[in-house]
């Protein structure tokens, strides 16, 4: 399986995890946007959300709301990319979430997430 997102799954490429179900594995994006850029993505492997079962993807968004929380930011974007005209460059579905960190809070005090 040459799938960079499978393989950091496994534990074969190294990450920064926050979070890790049996269906569910969120880490910290290798190129951030913001500080705190996270990934959250089905453990089940598929290029497109339309390739992945329904009942892989209910943990995403609950999971993406607590790593939200944990960043302390208030103001953040959850993005889903399908496809090479929608920018999507791993062919493993991915959400990310990326803070919008306010000048004068900064990030909080809940990262990384628990
Ligand atoms: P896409 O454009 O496909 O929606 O976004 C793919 C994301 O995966 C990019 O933000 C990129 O920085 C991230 N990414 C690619 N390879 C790796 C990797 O090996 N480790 C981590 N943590 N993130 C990666």
């Amino acid at each position: 399986m040459a799938c960079i997102f499978c393989k950091i799954i496994k534990g074969e490429i190294p990450s920064m995890k926050l979070f890790e179900s049996d269906k569910t594995f969120a880490f910290l994006d290798i190129q951030p946007l913001s500080y705190g850029h996270s990934l959250i993505i089905p453990k089940h492997h598929g290029a497109k959300l339309t390739d992945i079962p329904d009942d892989q993807l209910h943990e995403i968004l609950p999971v993406a709301k607590k790593i939200a929380a944990a960043s302390g930011c208030n103001d953040y974007n959850i993005l889903q990319n399908n496809g090479r005209l929608a920018r999507q460059v791993v062919d493993h579905v991915h959400f990310h979430m990326i803070p919008k960190p306010n000048e004068k809070e900064g990030l909080g005090i809940g990262w990384p997430a628990q």
